[in-house]
């Protein structure tokens, strides 16, 4: 059987691309899964969760987000800002015990050369 059916699709505001779509949450500009890589700036997820695809932002609205969405583009800074702390806490952290760990090591070999 054939039948002529009506079917919705995205299309990416880029290339043009028919394809599953990232949208902005500021503008509400759409873009395919390449072009996302290059034009949005993607941040964590299910920070405001709306049912899909949170997180996302033109370069535009990165900047200079609309006043709708001013806040909640705060808060995804604001996550991200945290992260990049904690991250830099957990760094610092494998940094001093690996120093801790090689002093220990160097004791414990010194400590052996002497015995010998
Ligand atoms: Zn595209
Ligand atoms: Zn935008």
């Amino acid at each position: 059987m054939k039948k002529m059916i009506e079917k919705e699709m995205t299309f990416c505001d880029e290339c043009e691309k028919g394809d599953y779509v990232y949208k902005c949450m500021g503008c509400g500009i759409e873009y395919c899964y390449d072009c996302r890589k290059l034009l949005l700036k993607e941040y964590q997820h299910e920070v405001y969760f709306t049912g899909s695809g949170d997180g996302y932002f033109c370069k535009d609205c990165d900047i200079n987000p609309p006043a709708k969405v001013k806040k909640i583009h705060s808060l995804y800074k604001a996550v991200e800002m945290l992260k990049n702390e904690v991250s830099g806490y957990y760094n610092i952290t494998q940094s001093l015990t690996n120093r801790i760990v090689v002093k220990l090591l160097e004791e414990e070999y010194d400590k052996m050369e002497g015995r010998e």
